[in-house]
């Protein structure tokens, strides 16, 4: 009997050596292609629940499942992810509970300047507009600029002129009013006559406070395999000599290729643009060989932070996988499978 026992522990000693030295070959779990999804921000910041009512959370929980499900439903039926990308930043361009179109920030002089951008993952197409102030969906602008024009960037009033040539809506600029948000901006106003504060903290006041924000941006995969990525934004609240953003920045707030991923930025705009976020995170994919979720730790979690940016990007790759990475306490998201199943977030995963 304690022969045996001796020989039995013997072998399951020789077992367990064999195991431990036994070459390590790690096979990468294959990805769950989805024939299509759909991933949405409504902005990123300090966005904490102890300052958000019931209420506002279930707006906002609401209308970001609302557009979600636009896009969701276009796919669904086989409709073309730019069309889903379009359509679902359209809802939030048109909720004022968003920093994008009706809802935007105000600039130092009271106004409303937005940009926005879209890019067409099958061919690399781009089109983006900066500073327009009558545009009622600037996204639908920048779409027209892709589809129907040789440029890739307008800017100002020449993107308005061809906003009126292409019968894009126009809107008298009052349409852009909220109170909240002027209200903001004349705190960020009063703060900055404040002898303690230089005039270049109060610009950036909204990322210091803790004030919300809402960019919106959208990615979707279609069934066809093309990817799709749009932002549509109002900017930095107190902005001012006609500030432009990432958000019309290819590269940087937008950017799509159906080799890797597409993706949709939002948070502190000069960062993204010198970081080219959405880009790199693509590059990364491209030339590193990285996951989709690996790529986006880095750009967001490092590379970003260590700039000193703040903010985040949703983004999809070209399996439907979806990333929503973010440096900030918030960011207002959400994702649907190809089976309809919804992933909603506002806050840091432990706070949801
Ligand atoms: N990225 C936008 C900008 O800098 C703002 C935001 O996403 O909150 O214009």
């Amino acid at each position: 009997m304690k022969s045996l026992l001796t020989v039995l522990l013997l072998s399951f000693l020789c077992f367990a050596c064999k195991q431990e030295n036994a070459p390590q070959t790690t096979v990468k779990p294959t990805p769950q292609q989805q024939e299509f999804a759909i991933i949405i921000h409504g902005g990123a910041g300090t966005i904490l629940k102890k300052n958000m009512t019931d209420s506002m959370e279930q707006a906002y929980k609401a209308k970001l499942t609302e557009a979600i499900k636009t896009g969701y439903e276009i796919l669904k039926n086989g409709g073309n992810s730019l069309e889903a990308v379009q359509r679902t930043i359209n809802v939030m361009e048109d909720s004022p509970l968003f920093n994008s179109a009706k809802g935007a920030v105000f600039t130092h002089d009271g106004k409303n300047e937005l940009d926005a951008s879209i890019m067409d993952g099958a061919t690399l197409n781009a089109g983006a507009v900066a500073g327009v102030t009558t545009v009622r969906n600037p996204i639908n602008l920048a779409y027209e600029v892709m589809t129907n024009s040789e440029h890739v960037m307008l800017s100002g009033k020449g993107a308005e002129t061809f906003a009126k040539e292409k019968g894009i809506e126009l809107v008298d600029p009052s349409y852009f009013f909220t109170q909240n948000r002027y209200d903001a901006l004349q705190r960020a106003l009063d703060r900055e006559k404040q002898d303690s504060l230089s005039k270049a903290t109060a610009f950036y006041d909204p990322y210091i406070k803790d004030e919300k924000f809402g960019t919106v941006g959208c990615v979707a995969l279609d069934k066809n395999g093309n990817i799709a990525a749009g932002t549509s934004t109002g900017g930095m609240s107190n902005k001012r000599y006609n500030r432009i953003g990432d958000s019309p920045i290819i590269g940087s707030g937008t950017y799509a290729n159906n080799a890797t991923c597409g993706v949709s930025s939002t948070g502190w705009g000069e960062y993204f643009i010198r970081g080219q976020v959405a880009y790199d995170i693509s590059a990364q994919m491209e030339y590193a060989e990285k996951s989709l979720s690996e790529a986006t730790a880095n750009v967001i979690q490092e590379k970003l932070t260590k700039l000193g940016g703040t903010g985040g990007i949703v983004a999809l790759d070209h399996y439907g996988n979806p990333s929503m990475e973010f440096n900030t306490e918030g960011m207002y998201r959400a994702y649907m499978n190809d089976q309809g199943e919804l992933t909603l977030g506002i806050y840091k995963e432990n706070e949801n």
